[in-house]
């Protein structure tokens, strides 16, 4: 018997009502194999933050250091600033566990709407550097309070974040249709990206197999709506793969069903697995949040534990039940989020 620990962070909102569904479904994916999950709940988030003035305990890294992977629900609260569940919480998780990739599938699922005509067939990944780039801390303010005030803010591209990501991405391009899209726009941004192009090149240079093509990240957000269905992996710098991934994740439909990884390839650390969506305020209490993006993101858990097969299981017990139209009310149906669940796992045990 294999047995994985499991930190789950449920977090807030819809957080702790889709939290429970997807545990019960990668529990019954798991029955009847030699893997077990043992689940390690942590109540961290908002209303941690409210009783104790920060989001997660000062030991919260070392609390889950040992566990083999996060599954997080999700986190945040109107009167919280994002910059506490930002900062508080999910940049120290993906910084200290060096979780350098997020890991964003981009599907076409079943009975779901999207806002394009044409969006059937759409199979892509995007893999977005997700520690430097854009996002730095580096800058700051002058002049302040003067006619010459000024904010700069620093880019920061290191040969070895670089070519860690792109490698990530040229192996699994080299696994899929060997088709590698690098964003970029090195013709306005004329030292970080034109760096970023060179080691692209680089790494990509390494995989024989692999046809690189650069695209400006303009053109290429205009063929993502345009025939999203052209692309196979895309990577791109920490700023641009966020941007990107919402707008892949919008062509497919609902944010409800759109997972996401952070990712610590070598396993050195634990990775974190997380649907796309937030913690839907709108929503919370009535039992109709939407299960599949975090039922999905368990999928690519089992995935990254070493059980493709497992993952494929619940991935197809998701789709089965999303084309028989049973769904949740933002894909237009009327059932809740626990009986969305419990036919997820009934698919299983009948697979
Ligand atoms: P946060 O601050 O936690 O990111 P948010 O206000 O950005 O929350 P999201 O959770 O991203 O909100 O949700 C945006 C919209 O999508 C909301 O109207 C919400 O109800 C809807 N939504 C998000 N997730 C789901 C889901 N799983 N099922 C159904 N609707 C959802
Ligand atoms: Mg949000």
């Amino acid at each position: 018997m294999k047995t994985h620990v499991i930190s789950v962070l449920a977090g807030d909102g819809i957080g702790p009502e889709v939290m429970p569904v997807a545990q019960a479904v990668l529990d019954s994916a798991c029955e009847g194999s030699d893997v077990e999950l043992r689940w390690e709940e942590r109540p961290w988030g908002t209303d941690y933050f409210r009783s104790h003035g920060r989001m997660m305990p000062l030991n919260a890294i070392d609390k889950m250091a040992d566990t083999d992977a996060i599954f997080l629900g999700a986190v945040g609260h109107p009167e919280v600033p994002d910059a506490e569940t930002l900062w508080g919480m999910l940049i120290p998780i993906r910084r200290e566990f060096d979780q350098y990739i997020n890991l964003r599938p981009i599907k076409s699922l079943p009975g779901v709407r999207s806002p394009l005509a044409n969006h059937e067939g759409i199979d892509l990944v995007i893999v977005r550097e997700n520690v430097e780039g854009e996002y730095s801390a580096v800058g700051g303010r002058s002049g302040v309070g003067t006619e010459y005030a000024a904010a700069y803010q620093q880019a920061i591209f290191t040969k070895h974040g670089v070519s860690r990501a792109v490698s990530f991405a040229a192996e699994l391009a080299s696994e899929r249709n060997g088709d590698l899209v690098s964003a970029t726009k090195s013709n306005g941004i004329v030292h970080t990206m034109t760096f970023w192009d060179e080691v692209v090149a680089e790494v990509a240079g390494g995989f024989p197999e692999v046809r690189l093509t650069p695209m400006l990240i303009d053109a290429l957000s205009a063929r993502l709506v345009q025939s999203p269905q052209s692309f196979d992996v895309i990577v791109a710098s920490n700023l641009f793969g966020d941007i990107l991934s919402d707008i892949a994740a919008a062509t497919v439909g609902s944010i409800g069903i759109a997972p996401s990884a952070n990712l610590n390839p070598e396993k050195r650390h634990p990775s974190m697995f997380e649907p796309v969506h937030g913690s839907a305020p709108d929503i919370v209490g009535r039992g109709i949040a939407n299960p599949v993006g975090q039922i999905w993101a368990g999928a690519m858990m089992l995935d990254h534990l070493g059980h493709p097969d497992l993952a494929v299981d619940v991935e197809l017990a998701l789709r089965s039940v999303l084309s028989s139209g049973l769904s949740t009310p933002d894909l237009g149906g009327q059932a809740t989020t626990v009986q969305v669940g419990d036919a997820i796992v009934a698919a299983l045990a009948g697979k």
